[in-house]
C-alpha cells in the first residue's frame, strides 16, 4: 500500500511513465506488483518504497523486446554469415590473442576444418602449416604495433596436400569504443597469377631474345596489324623495301608504327591472308624491281599476321633447291616464328597491360 502523503495529478502522471503508462487506457489495474491500482503503484514509487521493477506489465514488456532483440541479432549474425559464406575467398577472424572466432565456408574447405572445431583456437593448433603459422603470429604483433592493412604472399596447403600460394590480406577490427578487437584475414588463391606472371616473364625474355635474333636474320621478317600497321622488322627487309626505307630504318629501327601500304607495293597479300584466316600462304613476286620470295603466316587469326621475305636475286639464293630448302625450313619453324611473332604482338602489350596495371594496384595498395 502507498503512504498517506497526496500527490498532485502532475507527478502521478510523470511517475507513471517510468513504467510506460501514458495514458489513461495504459492503467490496467492488474494488481500484479501487489498495488491495487497502477495510480497506487506510482504514488508508492513517489514515496520511495515500489521500484519499476516491480510492474510485472513492464517487466513483461522489457523480456518481449530484449527477446525480439535477440531475435533480430540472432538474424543479423545468420546473414553475416551467410554473406561470409558466399564470399568465394577464404575469411577468418581471430580475436585480440589470435584464437579463432569463426571463418566462412571456403576457409573451411582451404582449411579441412569446421569453424565449430576451431573456435577458440589458435592457429597452431589447428593446423600443421608451420610457416603460414609462424607468419600469421608474425602479422598479428605487428598489426597490433601498426593497424596499418598488410598484405603478403605465402605458400598453404589444402588438406589434400596440394600447395597453392595465396596472396593474404590482413587487418584489425575494432570494437564500438574503437580498440583493436581482432583480426580478419582474407585470402586469395593467386596460384594461377603467380605461374602466369612467371611464364609470361620467360616469354618475354625469350620474345626478347628471338626478336634479337630475328633482327640479325639475313632474310627480311616483318610483322602488322589488322590495319597493316608495322609492329615489328629486320634491317633485311628494310633493305629489301628500298633505299629510301632503308634510310628510315636507321632512324626508326624496325619500322614500328609505319603503314606497310607505303613501305611494300604488294601489301595486299597481308589483308587478304588476314581476311582469309589462313594460316600461311607463299608467293614470288618483284618489288623495287626486284624478285623475292614472301612467305606470309598467321600470327592471330584476322589480327596479326607476320612474313619472312627472301631476295630470290641473292646468288645464294637464286638456286632454286637452296630456296625450296629455305622454303621448308621457314615452313618447319613457322610454329617457333608464329609463337615468338604472338609474343612480339599484341599478346606481348596485353602482357604488359596487365603487369602494368598489377604493379600499379600494388603501389596504390602499398600508398
Ligand atoms: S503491475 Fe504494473 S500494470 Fe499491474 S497494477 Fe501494478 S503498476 Fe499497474
Amino acid at each position: 500500500m502507498a503512504g498517506n502523503k497526496t500527490y498532485s495529478e502532475n507527478d502521478i502522471k510523470k511517475a507513471l511513465t517510468f513504467i510506460e503508462i501514458f495514458d489513461k487506457a495504459d492503467e490496467i489495474d492488474c494488481g500484479g506488483c501487489g498495488y491495487k491500482t497502477c495510480r497506487e503503484f506510482a504514488a508508492a514509487m513517489l514515496d520511495g518504497t515500489a521500484k519499476p521493477s516491480m510492474c510485472v506489465v513492464l517487466s513483461k514488456k522489457i523480456i518481449e523486446k530484449l527477446k525480439k532483440k535477440e531475435k533480430e541479432l540472432r538474424d543479423s549474425l545468420f546473414l553475416n554469415q551467410e554473406i561470409l559464406d558466399a564470399v568465394p575467398a577464404p575469411i577468418l577472424y581471430e580475436d585480440i590473442e589470435g584464437r579463432a572466432i569463426g571463418c566462412n565456408k571456403a576457409y573451411e574447405d582451404i582449411a579441412g576444418i569446421k569453424r565449430f572445431d576451431i573456435k577458440d583456437k589458435k592457429l597452431f593448433e589447428y593446423s600443421d602449416n608451420k610457416l603460414y603459422n609462424e607468419l600469421n603470429e608474425k602479422l598479428n604483433a605487428s598489426l597490433l604495433k601498426n593497424p596499418v592493412k598488410q598484405v603478403v604472399e605465402a605458400d598453404v596447403k589444402y588438406p589434400g596436400g596440394d600447395t597453392i600460394t595465396i596472396e593474404l590480406h590482413k587487418a584489425v577490427f575494432t570494437d564500438r569504443s574503437g580498440a583493436a578487437a581482432g583480426f580478419v584475414s582474407v585470402l586469395f588463391d593467386i596460384t594461377e597469377r603467380v605461374k602466369r606472371s612467371r611464364e609470361l616473364a620467360i616469354a618475354k625474355d625469350t620474345a626478347e631474345l628471338s626478336v634479337s635474333l630475328l633482327k640479325k636474320m639475313p632474310s627480311g621478317f616483318v610483322i602488322v596489324d589488322d590495319r597493316l600497321t608495322i609492329i615489328e622488322s629486320n634491317s633485311a627487309f628494310a633493305k629489301l623495301m628500298g633505299d629510301d626505307i632503308e634510310v628510315i630504318e636507321e632512324i626508326n629501327p624496325g619500322l614500328k608504327g609505319a603503314d606497310l601500304r607505303s613501305v611494300f607495293s604488294h601489301h595486299q597479300l597481308f589483308s587478304a591472308l588476314m581476311e582469309s584466316g589462313e594460316d600461311t600462304y607463299s608467293k614470288d613476286v618483284v618489288h623495287n624491281g626486284k624478285k623475292m620470295n614472301i612467305t606470309l603466316f598467321t600470327i592471330e587469326k584476322n589480327k596479326t599476321a607476320g612474313a619472312v621475305f627472301l631476295d630470290l636475286s641473292m646468288p645464294d639464293v637464286r638456286n632454286e633447291e637452296v630456296r625450296k630448302r629455305a622454303e621448308n625450313v621457314i615452313r618447319e619453324n613457322l610454329d617457333t616464328v608464329q609463337k615468338i611473332a604472338y609474343l612480339l604482338g599484341e599478346n606481348a602489350s596485353k602482357t604488359e597491360n596487365v603487369l602494368s596495371s598489377v604493379i600499379r594496384l600494388l603501389s596504390e595498395n602499398e600508398k
